[in-house]
C-alpha cells in the first residue's frame, strides 16, 4: 500500500511499455520511474523532508507525472494544485499549507511567484521543464541517482493533500494517507478491470491530473498496465482525434466535458468506434446527456461518485451488472455506504437521507482544521455532506448535496429534481436552482436557465412548464433567463456565486 511503489510494481507485472503518450512522444514506465526517483533525490538534496508539502501545479504533461511520483517517493506530501487557479486562490493555498517547493511549468512562473509573495515561509518556486532557466531543476535531476530513496515512512502518512474546490465554503485541504490512496485506486482498478476492450487498453487522460479524479484515474491506470495518451487540456475536437488516432478504449470526464464532446460540429467525422466506456464524475450527469452521449458515440458512460475526503472514489457502476439510469453504481470492493437521518440512525432502502462513507480510503481529518475534521469523521464514518438514497439492490442514488436543499415552508426541495426537469425542456440547455431566503416561507426557489441559440421560450412559459410537472410548492418563484451558469473550474455548477446572483430576488 505504498504508493512510491506502484511504479516499480508496474514493471514487475508488466514489462517495459510505454506508459505515457504526449504530443506524439512516448515515455516508458522505466523512464518515469527512474526520473521520478531522481526527482525525489533531488527534492532530498534541496531540504524537503518527510512530511514537508510540495505543491504541484501543472498542465497535463509527462512531467506532472514525474512531479507526482517523485514528490512522494521523497516521502514528502503532495499537494496537487490545479493550474487554472488565480493568483488568490493560489496564495491560500499556500497560506494554508506552507509548502517547502512549488513544482510549476514555465508558463507559469509569474503568477506562482506573484501568490507566494508575502508568505511567513517562501517556498522555492521550481520546474521540470529542460531550459537553462535558474527555475529549471533539469540538469539536477539528470545527475541524481535513479533509485527509490530510502525515507522513514509508513503506509499510514500523508501522501497528499488535496484542496477541495471550495464550492460550498473557503477550500479544505483534505490529508489522504498511502494507504488511502493505494487502496482507493486499487479498488477502482478491480472494477475497471471488469470492461472488456476489443484491443488493447488505451485510455485518453484528458481530466487534469493536479486534481483528485485525474490523479486516481492515472494510479488506476498504472496499475491496470494501461498506456494513457495524455492531452495538455480539455479542448473537444483534440479528444476526438486523439481518440481516433490512438484507438482510444476508454476516458473518464466531467459532465460538462460530455456535453461538450455532444455539440462538436460533425462529430461523426472522427472514427470513435474504438471507445468502449467513458466514466463521469466528479458532478451528477443528467440522464438526457448521458443517453445522448451513449447514443451519439456507441459506448457505454460509467458513472462514479466520490469525494476528496475518500481518496475520493466511492462508487462506480458496474459494467457486468445492470445499468440503473441515475444511479452512481454500487459501493467499490472493501467500502461500505449507508443512508443515515439526521440523528445518525440508518434508514431503510430508497429513503432519503445523509450518505455515510467507510472503508480503508476514507481520509484522516482536515489539514489544520480539527473542528471541521470531527464534524466528517464520526465513529469511523465519513459524513459525505451528500443526500442519497440506496436501493434494495445496494445501487446509490445521489439526490443533492445537503448545503443545497432547500427547505420552503417546512418541505425539502432537492434543486437538482428541478435542474433535470428544467433540462427536459427541448428549449433549456442548462438550469441552475438555489434557495433565496424569504421572511413567509423561510426559503424560495430561484431558476437560473440557460436556452438553445435562437430559442424563444419565456421566463413566464418556462415556469409554466414547471408547475404542470410538478407540485407548485417546489416550482420556481422566480427564474431568469441568463447567458452561462457561474461554473468552477471542472465545470461544476458553482451555487455560492449562484446564491449571490439571487440575492437580486430577495425582498
Ligand atoms: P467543497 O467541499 O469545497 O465544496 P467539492 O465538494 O466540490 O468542494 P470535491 O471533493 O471536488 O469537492 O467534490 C465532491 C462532491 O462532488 C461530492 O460531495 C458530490 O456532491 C459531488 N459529486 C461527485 N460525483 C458526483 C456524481 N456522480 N453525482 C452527483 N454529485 C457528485
Amino acid at each position: 500500500m505504498d504508493l512510491r511503489t506502484i511504479w516499480t510494481k508496474n514493471i514487475e507485472q508488466f514489462g517495459p511499455y510505454a506508459a505515457l503518450i504526449f504530443e506524439g512522444k512516448e515515455y516508458t514506465n522505466v523512464e518515469c520511474d527512474a526520473r521520478s526517483s531522481q526527482l525525489a533525490h533531488t527534492l532530498i538534496e534541496l531540504g524537503v523532508r518527510p512530511g514537508d508539502r510540495v505543491v504541484v501545479t501543472m498542465p497535463n504533461s509527462p512531467e506532472v507525472v514525474i512531479a507526482f511520483s517523485g514528490v512522494v517517493k521523497a516521502g514528502a506530501v503532495v499537494v496537487p494544485v490545479l493550474p487554472l487557479l488565480q493568483v488568490q486562490e493560489l496564495h491560500y493555498i499556500f497560506q494554508d499549507c506552507e509548502p517547502k517547493v512549488v513544482l510549476t511549468a514555465e508558463m507559469l512562473l509569474g503568477k506562482v511567484r506573484e501568490a507566494a509573495r508575502d508568505l511567513l515561509r517562501s517556498p522555492s518556486v521550481l520546474t521540470l521543464e529542460p531550459s537553462n532557466s535558474p527555475h529549471s531543476l533539469w540538469a539536477r535531476i539528470k545527475q541524481a541517482p535513479a533509485t527509490l530513496p530510502e525515507v522513514e515512512i509508513t503506509d499510514n502518512d500523508a501522501a497528499a493533500l488535496l484542496y477541495t474546490s471550495g464550492t460550498t465554503g473557503q477550500p479544505k485541504g483534505v490529508v489522504l494517507t498511502h494507504r488511502n490512496l493505494y487502496a482507493n485506486a486499487e479498488a477502482a482498478a478491480e472494477m475497471a478491470k471488469l470492461l472488456q476492450t476489443k484491443s488493447d487498453r488505451v485510455g485518453l487522460g484528458v481530466l487534469p491530473i493536479s486534481h483528485a479524479f485525474g490523479f486516481t484515474m492515472m494510479n488506476v491506470a498504472l496499475l491496470l498496465g494501461d498506456r494513457v495518451v495524455l492531452l495538455p487540456y480539455f479542448e473537444p475536437k483534440k479528444v476526438l482525434a486523439a481518440i481516433e488516432m490512438y484507438r482510444v478504449t476508454h476516458t473518464a470526464m466531467v459532465p460538462a466535458m460530455f456535453h461538450a464532446l455532444c455539440h462538436v460540429p460533425e462529430a461523426d467525422r472522427y472514427d470513435t468506434s474504438s471507445l468502449v466506456a467513458c466514466v463521469s464524475g466528479s458532478a451528477s450527469l443528467p440522464p438526457a446527456l448521458a443517453e445522448r452521449f451513449q447514443r451519439q458515440f456507441g459506448c457505454l458512460i460509467l458513472e462514479g461518485y466520490g469525494l476528496s475526503e475518500a481518496a475520493p472514489i466511492v462508487t462506480a457502476t458496474d459494467p457486468t451488472k445492470p445499468i440503473k439510469p441515475g444511479s452512481v453504481g454500487l459501493p467499490l470492493p472493501g467500502v461500505k455506504v449507508a443512508v443515515v437521518d439526521e440523528q445518525g440512525n440508518p434508514l431503510p432502502p430508497n429513503e432519503v437521507g445523509e450518505l455515510i462513507v467507510s472503508g480503508p480510503n476514507v481520509f484522516c481529518g482536515y489539514y489544520g482544521k480539527d473542528e471541521e475534521t470531527r464534524r466528517a469523521l464520526r465513529d469511523g464514518w465519513l459524513y459525505t455532506g451528500d443526500m442519497a438514497r440506496i436501493d434494495e439492490d445496494g445501487y446509490v442514488f445521489i439526490v443533492d448535496r445537503k448545503k443545497d436543499v432547500i427547505i420552503r415552508g417546512g418541505f425539502n426541495i432537492y434543486p437538482r429534481d428541478l435542474e433535470e426537469l428544467l433540462m427536459s425542456h427541448p428549449d433549456v440547455l442548462e438550469a441552475g436552482v438555489v434557495g433565496v431566503p424569504s421572511p413567509r416561507m423561510g426559503e424560495e426557489v430561484a431558476a437560473y436557465v440557460v436556452i438553445r441559440r435562437g430559442a424563444s421560450v419565456t421566463e413566464e412559459e418556462l415556469i409554466r412548464f414547471c408547475q404542470e410537472k410538478v407540485a407548485k410548492y417546489k416550482s420556481p418563484r422566480f427564474l431568469k433567463i441568463v447567458g452561462y451558469l457561474p461554473k468552477n473550474l471542472l465545470g461544476k455548477t458553482d451555487k455560492k456565486t449562484l446564491r449571490e446572483w439571487a440575492n437580486e430576488f430577495v425582498p
